[in-house]
């Protein structure tokens, strides 16, 4: 007898899904444009230099593979710690993460036990948010995010407002996925002051540090925005994108807390719930970035390294929409009209997502919207490029080139030699 007979597989991930059918297709001219990974100008991956360093030392040092302590390598959250708050603080908990995604699950295991189940996330977000949450049992629930192109600031403070005091809100650090669209310095105060008043405990999931202005410092103002005004932050981060180590599973969450004592006990949980989900986490990766954040002229390297890969991005958002310009009379982007997001909480899985994203951008198209200049004022590795689903799939089809059915694209898949035949097949399927 078969045990799992009424078994049915389950839909493919969105962003994953899309990078299978990439590589099934047997053309030579195919571009993917699906996946979060940064990309040369040739098309490569990329082996930061100070990493290629960091990783040449350890490996003709004295390099054993014994266990880390459940909470990681102590020199290496001493460090990334520093590397968010831009100093030193007594009144820390971090500890190393499997990665993003990992650290997000740590995170909310522990806040969903000793703080709240409830989380408010935007809509849009990275799609595995949801599933995350929803097996680390949280309530997850949308606040409104944009309004097409641009950030919906009233809808999202006004949810925000009616959001339940003391609750959890997500918030992505910078370069936000999958739009690219980030709030303003002024917006980000606006925000502290009414996390403040309604007591929430923000969440930052920092991907992207430096990523999205080649600055670290820039990247990292929003969280220390909000630990100055005593908001006690907590931070999820990866090392996947800004040192290229996506396989090395690096990452750390960064909890505030109120002294030193309540700092070690969360610290503790912390390395509590790690023991049960994974006993410890894996030693190379946060080893890495422990030896280049540990070494000045390695860190200097490192830091001109995010300035070449956001300089790139950015060089290429210019190129593609002028490439756009040049090809397409009229401009195929409507202003919308905001959209209401209705998700019952606990239910909210990948498919709400998807529902959610296609939401997002149907109503991007009904509208009016100024010209391509969103290509050009979205930062990070993601663009929403307005293209609807029928649009994606024809690219797919008829022009080899892969993006989200959501319209969202990664920039760090276009390069100077693809840009001009991928801005003729968008225009062919205008
Ligand atoms: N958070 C966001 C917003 C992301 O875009 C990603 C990766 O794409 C992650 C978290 C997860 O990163 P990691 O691959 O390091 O787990």
């Amino acid at each position: 007898t078969s045990r799992f007979d009424t078994l049915q597989a389950p839909p493919k991930d969105p962003i994953l899904g899309v990078k299978e059918e990439f590589l099934a297709d047997a053309a030579t001219d195919k571009i993917n444009l699906s996946v979060g990974a940064y990309r040369t100008d040739e098309g490569q991956p990329w082996v930061l230099p100070p990493v290629a360093e960091a990783r040449k030392r350890l490996i003709e040092g004295k390099l054993e593979h014994e266990y880390l302590p459940s909470t990681g390598l102590k020199s290496y959250c001493d460090r990334v710690d520093l590397l968010l708050r831009g100093k030193t603080s007594e009144t820390s908990a971090t500890v190393q993460g499997l990665s993003g995604t990992g650290g997000l699950r740590l995170c909310f295991e522990f806040l969903r036990r000793h703080h709240s189940p409830t989380v408010y996330v935007p809509a849009v977000t990275w799609s595995n948010h949801w599933n995350v949450l929803r097996d680390a049992g949280c309530d997850a629930r949308p606040y409104t995010y944009l309004d097409g192109i641009k950030l919906d600031w009233p809808k999202l403070v006004a949810d925000l407002e009616q959001a339940e005091e003391g609750a959890i809100i997500l918030l992505h650090l910078c370069a936000h996925n999958p739009s690219g669209v980030d709030p303003s310095s002024e917006q980000w105060r606006e925000l502290c002051a009414l996390c403040q008043r309604k007591r929430f405990l923000p969440v930052f999931d920092s991907a992207y540090l430096g990523f999205a202005s080649g600055d670290v410092d820039k990247d990292a103002a929003p969280f220390r925005l909000f630990c100055e005004n005593g908001l006690q932050p907590w931070a999820c981060i990866s090392f996947s994108k800004n040192f290229g180590l996506y396989s090395e599973r690096a990452g750390a969450v960064v909890a505030s807390c109120a002294s030193a004592r309540e700092a070690s006990a969360v610290r503790g949980h912390l390395g509590k719930l790690a023991r049960a989900l994974y006993s410890n986490p894996p030693a190379f990766g946060a080893r890495v970035v422990d030896a280049v954040l540990a070494d000045a002229a390695l860190e200097a390297r490192w830091r001109e390294c995010l300035v070449v890969m956001s300089g790139r991005i950015a060089d290429m958002r210019a190129k593609l929409r002028s490439a756009l310009e040049a090809r397409t009379a009229r401009d195929w982007f409507v202003h919308c009209v905001g959209i209401k997001v209705r998700a019952s909480a606990r239910a909210i899985d990948a498919t709400v997502c998807h529902a959610i994203d296609a939401t997002v951008s149907a109503r991007w198209r009904d509208g009016r919207c100024p010209r391509r200049s969103h290509i050009t004022s979205q930062v990070g590795m993601f663009s929403y490029t307005g293209l609807n689903k029928q649009q994606v799939l024809r690219l797919r089809a008829e022009h080899h080139v892969y993006m989200l059915e959501s319209g969202r694209l990664s920039m760090a898949g276009v390069t100077s030699s693809n840009v001009e035949p991928l801005a003729a097949a968008i225009a062919a399927v205008l």
